[in-house]
């Protein structure tokens, strides 16, 4: 018997790494949409070049889409 739980362990350590492989990728995925967030944009109705956030410090207008 002890032949036939060998295999098994071993193949549940192999289970047990893919789960956690998948569960990093999807903590990755919503770091790359702060990403968007980081971009440079100008205000349209001021035109002050915005490196932070989403909305101009000045008129507090919001980023267009
Ligand atoms: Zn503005």
């Amino acid at each position: 018997m002890n032949y036939f739980f060998i295999p098994l362990i071993f193949l549940m350590g192999i289970m047990i790494i893919i789960i956690c492989v998948l569960y990093l990728q999807r903590e990755e995925t919503p770091e790359n949409d702060d990403q968007e967030d980081l971009e440079e944009w100008t205000c349209p109705d001021c035109g002050f070049a915005v490196q932070l956030g989403t909305e101009c410090p000045f008129c507090y207008t919001k980023k267009p889409t």
